[in-house]
């Protein structure tokens, strides 16, 4: 293969858009009205129904969802707020920025997901959330959520960054929550191009508190109910989103064409653990991630795609535990133990709408070459 395949290549989608946004930006920038105006509300009406739930409220990104849905359940300092163990650190960071303690409970080590067995033992007097993410795009066991969640009397608030469009059952990600958050940083599944985010919900008094908190608590210009923020998306991102959107469902099915083309190339290799996807799960892959066994060295792998022109990625190489930035929290290595040997042996794979099954196969071949097959 001669053209190298980038980790992430948005060549495709942005054809697939390219003329209806400069149409929209002509627009947007001819009405001159650049935030909270009609292509705001009209995202949230189109994410709201693509997401099955009443209510969207359009954010400035992702973190800042997450922040706001444990705002508007009061969640603060002396509060702990149960989060998987291997996630993206924003999901820690939410929690923290509220002044929340993070208590990390392990991963599943074949879904990846958190494991729901171990939540009640996590749950103190103080737990006052459980953010469930669906890491890679593939739901959390909902089920097994729900039904801890409600012996404890605790809200879910899920972290759906990963996961647009995702099911379990026949019930979509986002929408089972109290109140939930998701990202449309560039890179996920639908992505603005810039920052943006959103919290989901069908409680409708939540969702007029989250429109409060994201517009320095005012719904009429210069009065001012509550101490709020600016989280605002703005005109131009929720334009683009409305755009993208449209073309989601096809793009998240080319996604799942290439992870069951990737699972027939490499179910096979001995040494590596293809996806698994729970019974009930529709998973979206954000990304198609692979565990490499024992006895494979990650950075030679990785290195000999490099050199072949296949770029990968780590999705975390440090978990949160680790990190220099809760070092003040006493963890240690070894303290979660299916965490850290994930960050080890894990390794991502180009996953992108427009990838070719001429290219999945060439990086099947590749990576059988790495183990001399
Ligand atoms: C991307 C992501 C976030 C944060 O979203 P931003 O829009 O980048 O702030 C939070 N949680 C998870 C799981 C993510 O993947």
């Amino acid at each position: 293969m001669n053209t190298p395949i980038p980790f992430l290549s948005f060549d495709y989608m942005n054809a697939c858009i390219k003329k209806d946004v400069m149409t929209a930006f002509e627009k947007f920038f001819d009405s001159k009205h650049y935030v909270l105006g009609p292509e705001l509300l009209n995202f949230e009406k189109d994410y709201s129904k693509f997401n099955e739930v009443l209510h969207t409220v359009g954010v400035s990104n992702g973190m800042d969802a997450l922040t706001l849905c444990l705002e508007v359940l009061e969640i603060g300092t002396g509060d702990e707020v149960i989060i998987p163990s291997n996630t993206y650190i924003a999901t820690a960071l939410a929690a923290s920025q509220r002044g929340a303690k993070i208590v990390l409970v392990e991963p599943d080590p074949f879904t990846f997901n958190i494991d729901t067995s171990l939540i009640a033992n996590a749950i103190t007097r103080r737990t006052r959330a459980i953010v469930p993410v669906h890491l890679y795009g593939q739901p959390c066991n909902m089920d097994a959520l729900y039904a801890v969640a409600k012996d404890f009397k605790i809200p879910i608030v899920e972290d759906n960054a990963q996961a647009h469009g995702a099911m379990w059952g026949n019930r979509m990600t986002g929408g089972f929550g109290y109140v939930n958050a998701t990202s449309f940083y560039p890179g996920k599944n639908l992505g603005a191009l810039g920052e943006a985010g959103a919290v989901t919900t069908n409680r409708q008094e939540i969702a007029d508190k989250i429109k409060l908190l994201r517009n320095y608590g005012s719904k009429e210009k210069y009065f001012n109910e509550i101490r709020g923020h600016n989280m605002r998306m703005d005109e131009l991102q929720a334009a683009v989103l409305s755009i993208k959107l449209k073309q989601l469902p096809a793009w998240t099915e080319m996604r799942q064409q290439i992870a069951v083309w990737y699972s027939e190339h490499l179910h096979q290799v001995e040494n590596i653990a293809i996806p698994h996807v729970a019974n009930k799960a529709t998973h979206v892959y954000h990304q198609y991630v692979i565990k490499l066994y024992h006895g494979t060295n990650r950075s030679k792998f990785q290195k000999h795609l490099k050199e072949n022109g296949i770029e990968t990625m780590i999705h975390y190489p440090v978990p949160i535990h680790l990190q220099q930035a809760y070092n003040r929290s006493n963890y240690k290595p070894g303290d979660f133990p299916v965490a850290e040997h994930l960050a080890e042996s894990i390794v991502s794979l180009p996953i992108w709408p427009g990838m070719t099954e001429a290219q999945v196969e060439y990086i099947g071949n590749t990576i059988k070459k790495f183990y001399g097959e």
